[in-house]
């Protein structure tokens, strides 16, 4: 539990930093953008190699803005739209997105237990969690596998320990998404919710997307597991407590503004 907290205390602060200093090179970005335009509307005949290098620099500001666009969200605590939730419709629901995602031989293959209980969760979250999970199982495959995503209740009848995880007796969902990519090797497993640690090539990744996930799956006092085999694949199990609470279900409409990758 301690080592959890000054996870949790870790990320806080980078994330509060990184929100900083990112709120600052975006004011100097949009600087250099006003001073793009100056320049490209200065007079009509500027040289055509002015105007292609200032529209270049123009194009790489807009570049950065968007990375910082997605480090300032990371930092800020978001208000919480805590809802009693079915996992089993977001999946249904984002399923033709999630599938448009992936190239012609990645197949997606859904198990989704039929008595699924509910969660009490904010639905754009769980929607991030699941897009995440499956953005980094395609790059983990590359051209050609396959992705499992799956829902069941599981009941656990005393507290354990899953592998670093503690889990407090109890019911819950989990939700799985498994692959057959590269799979990761101990050390890449040990960082990969550390905010910015990516091994994605530059510009393919942030190294947010699991700090993200674990930050949601914190505040739905979750817990996250993760089996990985270099060569072989990678599963990552969400276990989040199922609520009682049936109310105030979920409405499907008003979910689809989904952001896709940023
Ligand atoms: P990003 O996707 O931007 O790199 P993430 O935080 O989502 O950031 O992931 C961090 C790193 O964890 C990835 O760069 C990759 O090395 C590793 N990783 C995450 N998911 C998988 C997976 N399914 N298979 C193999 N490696 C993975």
């Amino acid at each position: 539990l301690k080592e959890k907290i000054q996870r949790s205390q870790k990320m806080e602060l980078i994330g509060q930093l990184a929100g900083g200093i990112s709120h600052d090179i975006n004011n100097m970005l949009t600087i250099v953008n006003l001073n793009c335009d100056i320049i490209l509307n200065s007079s009509q005949n500027i040289s055509p190699v002015v105007k292609k290098q200032t529209e270049q620099i123009k194009k790489t500001s807009k570049h950065a803005a968007k990375l910082l666009h997605q480090i300032l969200s990371f930092g800020k605590k978001q208000r919480l739209n805590l809802i009693s939730l079915n996992i089993n419709l977001i999946i249904e629901d984002i399923e033709k997105m999630l599938i448009r995602l992936l190239p012609e031989n990645i197949e997606l293959k859904k198990e989704l237990s039929n008595e699924i209980e509910n969660v009490l969760a904010d639905p754009t979250h769980i929607e991030q969690v699941i897009l995440n999970l499956i953005i980094n199982a395609r790059d983990a495959i590359g051209e050609t596998g396959i992705i499992k995503i799956e829902t069941s209740n599981k009941e656990i009848h005393e507290d354990i320990s899953l592998g670093s995880h503690f889990l407090k007796a109890g019911h819950y969902v989990v939700l799985s998404v498994g692959d057959n990519g590269v799979g990761m090797d101990p050390n890449t497993q040990a960082r990969i919710f550390e905010p910015f640690f990516s091994t994605k090539e530059e510009g393919k990744g942030t190294g947010l997307g699991l700090a993200t996930i674990y930050s949601i799956v914190e505040q739905s006092k979750g817990t996250i597991v993760v089996n990985s085999e270099l060569g072989k694949g990678t599963t990552f199990q969400i276990y989040f407590p199922a609520t009682d609470l049936k109310l105030n279900s979920l409405k499907l409409e008003e979910q689809n503004n989904i952001n896709l990758e940023g």
